[in-house]
């Protein structure tokens, strides 16, 4: 989708979780409205629904952005640091997800090539890695599962809707132009 692919173009592609927003709002004082960006109006629901039921797009929050996409609370380092999002622990490796024909989900770890501190420092801990993406995973769940089950109570998603995301899956190539993160 030509919208999508322009959210991602404008985004600093930093995913948050419920979690990651009420940590920053409870440090900061800031207001979720005033931490997350989507690709819709925010209005605290990542679910909407197009084409009358047709079209499901898991509307994914991301940090809110400068005008040059570096996340705001970047000042000569990371002013909220202590309660930084999944997606900030995890870089330069980010997750993508890619839904299957059987309706399985499958994640992906990829990374940034442009983060210079690749190659240096201590090895990644490959299990503490796979638990971040899975409690990224889990929690982004949490988040959007009460949203479709209330839109499909109400008969809003039909029977054959498909299913889209405002988070980069694996046939979407970002390597030549994700928007490197700030730190
Ligand atoms: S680590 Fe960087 S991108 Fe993440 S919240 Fe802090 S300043 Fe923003």
């Amino acid at each position: 989708m030509e919208q999508i692919r322009e959210f991602w173009e404008k985004s600093n592609l930093i995913y948050l979780t419920k979690k990651d927003v009420t940590a920053i709002s409870r440090k900061t004082g800031k207001k979720a409205a005033d931490i997350v960006d989507t690709l819709y109006d925010y209005d605290g629901c990542y679910v909407k629904i197009k084409d009358l039921g047709g079209k499901v797009i898991l509307d994914l929050p991301v940090m809110k952005s400068k005008e040059d996409t570096t996340c705001i609370f970047y000042r000569e380092g990371c002013t909220v640091y202590s309660v930084r999002p999944i997606a900030c622990r995890l870089f330069p490796f980010r997750v993508e997800e890619e839904t299957l024909s059987n309706g399985d989900i499958l994640l992906s770890i990829n990374y940034n090539p442009t983060c210079p501190g690749i190659g240096k420092g201590k090895k990644v801990d490959k299990r503490m890695l796979e638990k971040l993406v899975v409690d990224q995973f889990l929690q982004r769940t949490e988040d959007i599962t009460p949203h479709v089950q209330r839109l499909k109570a109400a008969g809003a998603i039909s029977a054959q809707a498909r299913i889209f995301r405002t988070l980069p899956g694996r046939q979407a190539n970002r390597s030549s132009n994700s928007k490197k993160k700030d730190d």
